[in-house]
């Protein structure tokens, strides 16, 4: 599986190579009470294999014998430029596009991990668990803060929520996260799923609307 995906600049598609997938979890208090969890004080981190991603139509390939499988609607940011330590208030000139973001998760296999203690990494990382729609540039994107986001499972609205109900905003999310690791050019952060999510099927069809201008559709497909 490849580890870029397609972005059209001023009419010319390119490529665009992704080095990192960076998720934040519980970034929703809707979810942070369906999964049970506690509210975080600080952005809770995990990484996701750029190895993944699949775009827009592409089959969502979801193992024999793996257990749940759940669609988690995100709204990603996609790195621009370099940066690292970046201050709160510069965060947004980081920010190249956004584009809406299925954050795939093998549920059975990400409890099992929690409850040992163990890294979730493998339960979000098989081939095709990163579905990603055409990006939109950021100044063409409108209000990111405050964007309606919302999934629906076989036409059938399963999550709806509005990106202003994040725990912890864009900006800071970049300012954060650029403490520790240097952001690059076609890194990806999943800014969290709000409240709704369950299991995918072989045979669905899973919709992301986010805002007026990112659209993501995927069929789900047993291999
Ligand atoms: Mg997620």
């Amino acid at each position: 599986m490849s580890s870029d995906f397609s972005l059209e600049v001023e009419g010319k598609v390119e490529r665009v190579r992704c080095q990192k997938i960076i998720c934040v979890a519980r970034n929703y208090l809707e979810h942070v009470k369906e999964m049970r969890a506690e509210e975080p004080e600080e952005p809770v981190i995990f990484l996701k294999a750029p190895s993944a991603l699949t775009e827009n139509g592409c089959p969502i390939l979801i193992p024999d014998s793996i257990g749940r499988v759940d669609y988690e609607a995100e709204l990603a940011v996609i790195i621009g430029k370099k940066g690292k330590n970046i201050p709160f208030d510069e965060s947004r000139n980081y920010i190249l596009a956004v584009a809406a973001f299925n954050d795939v998760t093998a549920r059975d296999i990400q409890m099992e991990a929690k409850r040992k203690g163990l890294p979730w990494a493998i339960s979000k990382s098989f081939d095709t668990f990163a579905p990603i729609s055409k990006p939109v540039l950021l100044k063409d994107a409108g209000n990111i803060d405050q964007m309606d986001i919302t999934l629906k499972l076989n036409g059938q609205i399963r999550q709806s929520s509005n990106t202003s109900m994040m725990i912890h905003k864009i900006d800071y999310l970049i300012s954060f996260i650029s403490k520790f690791m240097t952001l690059e050019p076609g890194d990806i952060i999943a800014t969290g799923t709000p409240g709704g999510v369950g299991p995918m099927s072989p045979g669905d069809v899973v919709e992301i609307t986010i805002g007026n201008c990112l659209y993501l559709r995927n069929p789900v497909v047993r291999i």
